[in-house]
Formats: C-alpha cells, structure tokens, sequence
C-alpha cells in the first residue's frame, strides 16, 4: 500500500509499505478515505513545524472506513464511517489522570511526532476511533479534527448564548470556532485581511467581517459591543502583535484564547490583566470532543462542506501543497481522496 511521506522538508514522497496487521485486541484498521492538508502539514513539509522529525508519513485530520478489527474491539464493526483520533497520550501523568490527556507531559500527535493517517490504511487503538451514525460523505470525514479545535476552543473560553467574540483570522481555524461558536448562539465578528476569506467567514455563519487594512477594528469593536470591549478573544493570527491585540480588545472579566505555538515573546504588561482581570487559557487540540462534532456534522449545526476547498487524489499531494502554497488566500481546506 502506499503513504505519503515527507522524507526532510521540501522533499514529499508517496512510498511503498507494508499493510497494517492487528497485533492487540483493540485494534482498528481503517482504510482511509480523506484527509485534510494543515497549516502543521505545511510546517512539516516546508520545515517550520519545530514539533516534527523527519522522516514522516504526515496527515492527522483523516477519517474513514473500518476494513478490521481486533477481537475485544465493541464500538465499531467493519463498515463503519469513522474519525480518527490523532493524540496519543500516556493515561497516567497529572494533565492525563485530570481527564486532560491533550496536554499530556508526553503527548505525541499522529502525523507530527509519529506516522499519521496519509496512507491508504492505518491501525489505530479504538479509543482513538469515532464512529457515524448515518452514511455521510466519506470525503468530509477528514474535516473532523479542524473543527474539534475549534470545539476545544469555545470550551476552554466557556462560550454561551448571546455573547459576543471575536476571532482574528479567518483561515479554517477561526471559521471552524465560528461555526462552533455560532452553534452555542454567540455573536460573531471576524477579521482578516483578505477580502475573500471575509466573505466565506460571512457566508458560513459570522455576524460582522472587519477587514482590518482598511476598517478601523477599534471603532467596530465599540459598535459591536455599545463600548465595552470584547468578552472574548481568539487569537488565529498567533504572532506576538496580535497575541497583544487580543489583551487590548478584551473587555473588562473578559476571556482571551491562544492557540500559537510560536516561541517569540510578546509585549504584555501585567497590569493590562489585572486590571481588566482577564482569563486567558491556552487551547490545545482536542479533548474528547469528536462525537459531539460528528453530531454537529450530521444534525448540519456545523458545516464542513463549505470548508472544503479543493480536493485532490493523494497520489498528487504534491500538486496540492503547491495549490495551498501559491494560493493561500484562496483556499481554506484542501482535502486527499484515498480512492
Ligand atoms: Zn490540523
Ligand atoms: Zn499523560
């Protein structure tokens, strides 16, 4: 069968291995059947992703059909339409025994610190595994990691009906914790500063664009909010200026996400916490959050066709991480077939 590696950066490759075969009880084998190309897949491929080694077969948002299982495996049957779960964690650190195994002190991500799910098949634990309940568009079944980002994200700030947030960015990030947000009943004003992805941002649930080259974010923010700043921030940007925006728009008892794993430092003083006394929480990943996003997939609360951009056979994953590199603007998600 074959994989997509990424042998060191700017060299891809699809190779030759061998299949999985189920070795322990709760083993799953999915054929894959799509997976969604990542800003962290760009990092692999063009070096810039500090978490990597190399070489990898890359991908971490992928789904599809279970083709075996081991015998002590219940909650799936060969057939069904999955999503995997890309984190594997040690079960018995302190963020691990608090039920917060995303954080695990040795916490490891398919596709980034070990081999992913850009492979035709891959054996999989079952606690990792995440099953439909209806027959759904197996190219779509990728797009269920993104959006449990985004879910992590509105639990970690603790969004509820009726407020108001902003998210910076509207790169697939930041629509898919819209969407989330939207969802719960939040209001919504985004920013970026591409036009076109603002007009995607709008046409897949937020309230308010702002295209802050040419919009004065501050007075939108005052008019979004009758004057009282943000109640909560999500940073989408991740670079240390934006990361002190976010500080400066939340209101008073606000709540700010980050999400960035950049190590430059920003500008920050205390007293603009304080004062205000912010909570900001750092989200990472995903925790447990996939069967409440296949629902939202399947009752269309959430809506990743539309994050759907483009879609390409595996085959040609060079071809599309050209696409994504020259047209960045113009994409939001691109999707490997496996078929
Ligand atoms: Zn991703
Ligand atoms: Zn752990």
């Amino acid at each position: 069968m074959k994989a997509v590696k990424v042998l060191e950066p700017f060299k891809i490759d699809i190779i030759e291995i061998d299949m999985p075969k189920i070795e322990n009880e709760y083993d799953v084998i999915v054929k894959v059947t799509s997976g969604g190309i990542c800003g962290s897949d760009m990092g692999i491929w063009n070096g810039t992703n500090s978490l990597a080694t190399y070489p990898r077969i890359i991908g971490h948002e992928f789904g599809g059909v279970v083709n075996e299982i081991g015998s002590g495996v219940k909650n799936v049957k060969i057939g069904d339409r999955v999503a995997v779960d890309p984190i594997v964690s040690c079960g018995h650190c302190y963020a691990c025994t608090i039920g917060r195994h995303n954080v695990c002190s040795t916490l490891e991500v398919m596709g980034v610190h070990r081999d992913g799910g850009f492979t035709e098949y891959v054996k999989v634990p079952e606690k990792n595994i995440h099953k439909f309940h209806i027959d759904f568009d197996e190219s779509l079944l990728g797009l269920v990691e993104p959006f449990t980002i985004g879910m992590q994200i509105n639990n970690r700030l603790q969004t509820q009906k009726d407020e108001r947030m902003l998210i910076m960015g509207s790169g697939p990030i930041g629509i898919c914790a819209m969407q989330v947000a939207k969802s719960r009943g939040v209001k919504v004003l985004m920013t970026d500063i591409v036009m076109e992805r603002l007009e995607k941002a709008k046409d897949m649930g937020a309230d308010e664009i702002v295209l802050t080259t040419k919009d004065n974010l501050n007075d939108r923010i005052n008019k979004f909010t009758n004057g009282e700043g943000m109640p909560i921030v999500l940073d989408t940007v991740c670079i240390p200026e934006t990361f002190e925006e976010s500080i400066s728009y939340a209101s008073p008892a606000g709540r700010v996400a980050v999400i960035g794993l950049k190590n430059k430092p920003s500008n920050i003083v205390m007293a603009d916490i304080t004062k205000k006394e912010l909570t900001i929480v750092g989200s990472r990943l995903n925790c447990n959050c996939f069967d409440e996003v296949i629902e939202g997939f399947e009752t269309k609360k959430l809506n990743p066709e539309k994050l759907k951009t483009k879609e390409f056979n595996f085959m040609d994953a060079r071809a599309a991480i050209d696409a994504i590199e020259k047209y960045p603007q113009n994409i939001l998600k691109v999707v490997l077939k496996f078929e």
